[in-house]
């Protein structure tokens, strides 16, 4: 787009520049080039620059999450987290999610629609340029199965990483699955190794992920594992496996037992997450000495293992706590895609 009103390449590079790192292009120098001036006016008057508004921001202890509302009301969720290295940005690739696992806010919504790039790229754009953030990391762990939405969250990162723009580069960006083995092979083979992937295993058996994860009824535990290996065989690569602990479920020693089994052989860090809490609850998290147990048990069987802190419990921003169920009905409701106006 920008090289319709540009000298050239050069010109258009220039501009695109400006806007991601800027955030606009008020001062750009192709100002002070009367020739480009015409050019650069008639650009900002023929290109939208706008940008979603901000329909919610909540703050908890340095935790801040953020909606974006899109022309058809709908909204995406991103979460702002302070990490020791800078600010880690969650992003949604989805309004909703069809994957359905039982331990997830979203998962209740059903999936209302993809996000296209834009509006992925725009949460980071936010962030930086409207919320001032100094954003280090980007992980896809928002609102919806990133894989689901393959094409869009993958051109977002093409963006992301441009070193025009952006300027991210791919090792700071992590993209999560529940487990969709036909895109993980797709990524194995595609994307930069750099990349990072993470996979929601959440269970030690299939009997329990079946129960609480409907993807693994279509790629079964063997299959996924199958597919992480592949994706390992790249020396640059390891997958972060997530874990989701709830009580009485999938924390007691024995499955820290089988879970290590069938870790073994992978090139994997855990990341344990206590479940929590939901608007409906059907889980609740292990005590702490629960998940110490659970987490020491890990490291024992030689897993580099974390235990995920709760950050952004109060105001619905941890891990499995976006969405809002009740806008899928009320969508069906009114039959519409324009929601209420907050
Ligand atoms: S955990 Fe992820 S994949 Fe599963 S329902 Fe929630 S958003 Fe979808």
């Amino acid at each position: 787009m920008f090289l319709h009103f540009g000298k050239g390449r050069q010109h258009a590079a220039r501009l695109y520049s400006d806007w991601f790192r800027k955030g606009h292009v008020r001062d750009s120098v192709l100002w002070a080039e009367p020739q480009a001036l015409s050019l650069v006016e008639k650009m900002i008057g023929a290109v939208d620059f706008s940008l979603p508004q901000m329909s919610a921001l909540r703050e908890e202890g340095g935790t801040v999450k953020f909606l974006l509302k899109f022309p058809d009301g709908l909204e995406s969720e991103s979460v702002l987290i302070p990490m020791e290295a800078g600010t880690t940005i969650c992003l949604s690739s989805q309004v909703g999610c069809k994957m359905g696992c039982a331990f997830c806010e979203t998962g209740k919504m059903g999936l209302i629609r993809h996000l296209n790039c834009e509006e992925i790229v725009q949460q980071v754009f936010w962030a930086r340029q409207v919320l001032g953030k100094e954003v280090r990391n980007i992980v896809f762990m928002g609102m919806g199965e990133p894989f689901d939405n393959y094409d869009a969250v993958m051109q977002a990162v093409a963006v992301l990483t441009d070193m025009g723009g952006l300027g991210f580069g791919p090792s700071r960006i992590t993209i999560s699955t529940s487990g969709r083995v036909d895109a993980i092979r797709r990524m194995t083979k595609e994307a930069d190794p750099a990349l990072n992937l993470a996979v929601s295993v959440n269970a030690p058996t299939n009997e329990i992920r079946n129960r609480i994860m409907p993807v693994n009824r279509q790629w079964d535990m063997a299959e996924l594992k199958t597919a992480m290996q592949e994706y390992c065989s790249h020396p640059r690569r390891e997958i972060l496996a997530e874990y989701v602990l709830m009580k009485g479920i999938n924390d007691s020693m024995e499955c820290a037992d089988t879970l290590a089994e069938y870790l073994r052989g992978l090139k994997v860090k855990l990341n344990l997450i206590p479940y929590n809490p939901q608007t409906r609850d059907r889980f609740a998290p292990p005590d702490e000495a629960q998940r110490e147990a659970f987490l020491q048990r890990m490291r024992e069987h030689g897993y580099q293992t974390l235990l995920r802190g709760t950050k952004g419990r109060q105001i619905m921003a941890a891990c499995g706590q976006l969405g809002n169920a009740g806008l899928r009905r009320e969508l069906i409701a009114s039959s519409s895609t324009i929601i209420k106006q907050l």
